[in-house]
């Protein structure tokens, strides 16, 4: 499983465009994962005023504003009924309800009668910022005092020079040696004085970054030691969602049966939960298992791993399929021969020996490659237990390497969400709520699925149809694309404001781009390449535009996903384009999550849950840039003649509500005049 190079957390792979590119979802603010939740404590805040006497009928004494917003009164009692009967909500929850607030203040009552931990899981920094901001309200205005231990990545909190020098592997190592040895002068200095502060004190974890290194005292540690205590504890889904789960209820000395769990921004867990399901045989990790049996004296073991990394080097160049077992475990028996000799190992025998190996160099470091090669080859031929039609065997050109997924996140999320004591996915797009339900394994018997008024005016919003074009394959052509080029120029012309296009591909963007005409607007496009800075650079210059640019982008990437375009409590965007129906590209792994669904779910599941609601999904992201709080109003435009089939609307959640107009530039003038 790839590790961020900076803070060793699981990278996850995110379908942009028409690409596929690997992201940190801590690191880089502009990845897929991020959300919507910038800002969230003051809109709140705004909206509705810190409460000075008592709580709002029915909200409970944890909750801190004055007024409950509308949707958000019925999310608080549906927290508290379910979390109370040990149940999963699976909750659609429009941006606007107030969702953070919403949530942690049933929990946190619950929490309290029942001395149970609430885990608040969030695939974003940013996030944590925004829990915890909302904790701290919480505890000046109900009087209580409420532990919180927000935590990131150990390597991202470490303050020693060698965190930022290694890469996540080899700094896992060192710090794993450091503590074993005693060497680390912050793991050996005694916490209590930190951890009394921040058990005392609500602090983010940069805050608390910074005085566990003014006390000389590890950050990781003393956070660990507040956990044990706290009342509610913020991370990344990798703690729960992945086989980190037991080492971590085993760090915070507690069981799954003590845990609320609630995950924020739930519909992307399920692509979270798959990637980490996911294990690759590259020869550069065969290069370092080599290496590791080398020294370690197995001559034979490492000539066999050269070998298999030569023949993994050369399927580079070859296109991306579907493999059966055979397909490796053939010439891994040929390669076996030729390097054992006559000592010829049968497949079992070799995992032996790679783990004999791997068990030797986990004495001294934290991380095995033959430990990680030994995992990938006792997956590969499948097991009793795991249904063929759930995973994937397939070449991956793209990271010139054999791959091995699990296809049913149910099979991690399932079991999990069975123990825990209680537990709430929520999300703006989480729709429909019984896929999800279904696709993450929530027991039938505990499922609560519910969806929240959208609190936001209608006369603020209005979504249009444009029956005129399509992204088609078969109508795509310069015809086509003028006709789109078209439309969007002219919607230009009639929004006060800056206007986004989101395409279903930077080919297609590239496309249209060439048929705009000349215009004032300044024009900003996403380009592929793009890195956290660029992308950040070029929502600086959407902010400074004065309102008078038109920025192009791809669905599913960073701009339509990670960015919310607000300032100063505007919103940036007065119209989204949303130019054709985002189908994701018939990949092997696109075909073989549908097959699964079709087996796991019946007959046209597949293309239901594997194909149109992802393409809805990063039509609702992107749709939803526009409007970010109550008083916002913003035009957005369906390009795609398919967005009025029934097919797709039934997917759409009901208050999106689009209509069709003929005319999509003249709906937007008379929108804003
Ligand atoms: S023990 Fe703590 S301070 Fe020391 S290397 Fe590990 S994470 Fe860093």
């Amino acid at each position: 499983m790839a590790t961020c190079d900076s803070c060793g957390t699981l990278l996850e792979m995110v379908r942009t465009g028409d690409s596929v590119e690997h992201r940190c979802p801590d690191c880089d603010p502009g990845s897929a994962t991020e959300t919507s939740y910038e800002g969230a404590v003051d809109a709140d805040v705004e909206a509705a005023g810190v409460r000075s006497g008592d709580a709002p009928a029915g909200a409970g004494r944890f909750f801190p504003f004055e007024d409950t917003r509308p949707g958000q009164a019925r999310f608080l009692s549906d927290v508290r009924d379910t979390l109370k009967s040990g149940d999963v909500l699976v909750a659609q929850v429009p941006t606007g309800v107030g969702k953070t607030a919403g949530v942690l203040s049933p929990a946190l009552e619950v929490a309290a009668r029942s001395g149970s931990t609430v885990f608040f899981l969030t695939s974003k920094q940013s996030q944590h910022k925004v829990a915890v901001e909302t904790l701290s309200l919480t505890e000046q205005v109900s009087g209580t005092d409420i532990v919180v231990s927000d935590m990131i990545s150990k390597k991202a909190m470490c303050p020693r020079p060698e965190s930022e020098q290694l890469g996540a592997r080899a700094f896992g190592e060192f710090c794993s040696k450091a503590m074993a040895q005693g060497t680390c002068d912050y793991y050996e200095t005694d916490e209590e004085s930190v951890f009394r502060e921040l058990a005392r004190d609500i602090h983010h974890v940069e805050d608390a970054v910074e005085l566990s290194e003014r006390e000389h005292v590890c950050p990781y540690k003393a956070l660990t030691e507040v956990a044990r205590v706290a009342d509610v504890v913020v991370l990344d889904y990798n703690h729960f969602f992945s086989d980190l789960v037991t080492t971590t209820m085993d760090r915070f000395q507690m069981d799954l049966s003590d845990a609320i769990l609630v995950v924020d921004e739930a519909h992307n867990l399920p692509d979270r939960i798959r990637s980490h399901l996911t294990w690759r045989l590259t020869p550069g990790l065969l290069g370092e298992a080599s290496d590791e049996a080398r020294t370690h004296g197995a001559h034979p073991l490492a000539r066999f791993l050269d070998r298999l990394a030569d023949l993994v080097q050369r399927h580079d160049g070859q296109e991306e399929q579907k493999l059966e077992p055979e397909a490796l475990l053939d010439p891994i028996d040929e390669l076996l021969e030729k390097a054992f000799r006559l000592a010829q190992p049968d497949l079992h025998e070799l995992l032996d020996e790679l783990h004999d190996v791997a068990e030797v160099v986990r004495k001294e470091e934290a991380v095995s490659a033959c430990g990680e090669v030994t995992e990938f080859l006792e997956r590969w031929p499948g097991k009793r237990d795991l249904d063929e039609d759930a995973v994937l065997r397939m070449w991956e050109p793209e990271a010139t390497a054999f791959t091995f997924k699990v296809l049913d996140a149910g099979r991690l999320a399932g079991p999990i969400l069975s123990q825990v004591q209680g537990a709430v996915l929520m999300s703006g797009t989480l729709y429909p709520m019984g896929m999800y339900a279904g696709i993450l394994g929530v027991p039938n018997d505990r499922a609560r699925l519910e969806r929240y008024q959208n609190p936001f005016p209608e006369e603020n919003r209005k979504v249009a149809i444009d029956p005129g074009v399509s992204s088609k394959a078969t109508e795509r052509g310069p015809q086509m694309y003028r006709r789109i080029a078209s439309t969007i120029q002219d919607v230009a012309k009639a929004t006060p404001g800056n206007v986004a296009a989101f395409f279903p591909s930077y080919k297609m963007m590239s496309n249209v781009e060439t048929k705009l005409g000349r215009s004032s607007r300044r024009r900003l496009v996403e380009q592929r390449s793009f890195d956290k800075e660029e992308r950040e650079s070029l929502v600086n210059r959407l902010e400074r535009a004065d309102g008078n640019a038109l920025m192009l982008g791809v669905q599913g990437g960073s701009l339509s996903e990670g960015y919310d375009f607000e300032a100063d409590g505007e919103n940036l965007l007065k119209s989204v384009l949303v130019v054709g129906v985002p189908y994701a590209p018939p990949t092997t792994e696109v075909e073989s999550l549908q097959s699964f669904f079709d087996e796991r779910f019946g007959d046209g599941k597949g293309w239901q849950y594997g194909y149109l609601a992802p393409a809805i999904q990063r039509t609702l992201q992107a749709a939803g840039r526009a409007v970010r709080a109550a008083h916002h109003e913003a035009f957005v435009g369906l390009l795609d003649r398919r967005f009025s089939q029934r097919q797709i609307q039934s997917w759409l959640p009901p208050d999106v509500n689009p209509h069709v107009e003929q005319d999509l530039p003249a709906a937007a003038e008379r929108f804003f005049s």
